[in-house]
């Protein structure tokens, strides 16, 4: 058969295709992020976290130098003025070095800014985006973690100021923050009304490495994920001004050219999108720590020699390598995907939750493996697999665990029946 037979039916493989998101200024900025992570990230997590120790000033300051808190802010706010999808690639970067510094970027990106006044707004956001303004989020309770409609922690307005009262428990980074956002009940929802309503998100503002008067805690003594304290909180008549509702879906509204029926809707949009945010995010985090687990695997299954041989060559290791790093691949492209369509302003409820389950089980699953690999060094605080290991396992469960991601997606699947 000649080349110009028409009955030919062989082709050549066809070139790849570059998927849709691949630009070069993201390539640079990946490039960027895994320097930052390998050269200055690693060394410190290294040394840190098994004294349990925080992030660094000179880390944070890095990662300010690079714009890295404003990524996904409006460069008219001072911000980089990029998507989701960016702010996804860094914090793989960051987590294969050390998951709390990705997890801390999570706590700037024009969080605590959506307060009703636009100025203040305007300037929150400049001071978000520079590292200025690095907050904690105060939702979970001793009773309250899956069901957040629960909530009980009460804001009472006296005058020009809410007084809250209640407990709150694991708020990560509270007392290092410039600010906690607390989600409080401030009535009781009335007959026919859903169990959230009443509660409300307030803007605590705080010093850094300090509490306000009537706000206690103490670090809970956490398995992993250390870089950041995460705190049991007491609130004892802490006070709040008035006028610091926290409210994305009004900002939004508020920002949007649009009246009416199409304001709401871009609110409740805004709303949507800063949870589906999250879930994309902790699955980029989730791939970053599952590619540490594989690239130590891969270092150690060349260093670790038995039976004469680097245990490498033995056929079963070599399979389950392949299975680590296809379980990864397929994830990295599933989170790019959702964060790619989530920069499109396309509804993506389901598939956010999807690959928020999907990514978290697969980190577990490969940092065990990772583990397997490394025999009894694996179990020792000598090698890094561990710490891999130990923050891999939280993803499942923070976030919303992963029996939540399968009721939101079953409940978009498969209506109820009224027996329910
Ligand atoms: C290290 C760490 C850091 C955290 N950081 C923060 C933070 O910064 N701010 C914050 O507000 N919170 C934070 N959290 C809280 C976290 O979001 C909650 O732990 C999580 O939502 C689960 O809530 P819970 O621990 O109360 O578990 P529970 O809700 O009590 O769940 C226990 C088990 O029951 C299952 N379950 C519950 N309801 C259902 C249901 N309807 N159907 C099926 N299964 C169900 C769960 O999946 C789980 O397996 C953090 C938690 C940890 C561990």
């Amino acid at each position: 058969m000649t080349s110009t037979d028409s009955t030919e039916t062989w082709q050549a493989e066809p070139p790849v295709l570059l998927p849709p998101w691949h630009t070069p200024e993201r390539e640079k900025l990946q490039e960027q992020a895994r320097r930052f992570a390998m050269d200055e990230v690693l060394p410190v997590a290294n040394e840190l976290d098994p004294q349990k120790g925080e992030i660094p000033a000179s880390l944070l300051a890095g990662m300010a130098e690079r714009g890295w808190f404003g990524l996904t802010v409006p460069a008219e706010q001072g911000g980089l003025g990029l998507g989701v999808f960016e702010y996804c690639m860094v914090s793989e970067e960051l987590a294969r070095a050390w998951m709390s510094t990705a997890s801390i970027l999570a706590r700037s990106q024009g969080l605590g800014t959506a307060v009703a006044d636009a100025d203040r707004r305007h300037e929150l956001l400049g001071r978000s985006a520079r590292g200025e303004w690095i907050g904690a989020i105060a939702l979970s309770e001793p009773d309250a973690g899956s069901d957040l409609a629960g909530v009980q922690t009460r804001a009472v307005l006296d005058g020009d100021e809410w007084v809250v009262t209640g407990h709150k428990r694991w708020c990560g980074n509270a007392k290092a923050a410039d600010f906690i956002q607390v989600l409080v009940r401030e009535r009781d929802p009335e007959e026919g009304e859903s169990r959230s309503a009443g509660l409300v998100n307030l803007l605590l503002e705080k010093e850094r490495g300090a509490f306000p008067p009537g706000l206690s805690g103490y670090p809970i003594d956490k398995v992993g994920y250390h870089g950041f304290l995460t705190w049991d909180l007491e609130f004892d008549g802490v006070r709040i001004p008035r006028e610091n509702v926290i409210d994305e879906a009004r900002a939004a509204r508020e920002e949007s050219a649009e009246e009416g029926e199409a304001a709401k809707q871009a609110g409740f949009a805004e709303a949507q999108k800063f949870l589906n945010t999250a879930r994309v995010h902790t699955a980029a985090r989730a791939v970053g720590l599952a590619r540490a687990a594989l690239e130590d695997s891969i270092h150690y299954l060349q260093e670790r020699e038995q039976f004469g041989h680097p245990i490498g060559d033995f056929q079963a290791l070599r399979f389950a390598v392949a299975e680590m790093a296809a379980q990864i691949e397929q994830a990295r492209a599933f989170y790019r995907q959702v964060a790619h369509l989530l920069d499109l302003g396309l509804p993506v409820h389901k598939e956010a939750s999807m690959v928020k389950l999907e990514a978290t089980e697969m980190s577990v699953r490969v940092t065990n493996q990772a583990m397997q690999l490394h025999g009894g060094n694996g179990y020792t605080t000598e090698r890094q697999v561990e710490r891999h290991w130990r923050d891999a396992r939280l993803t499942t469960i923070f976030e919303g665990t992963s029996e939540i991601q399968k009721r939101i997606i079953s409940d978009r699947l498969l209506p109820r029946s009224p027996l329910s």
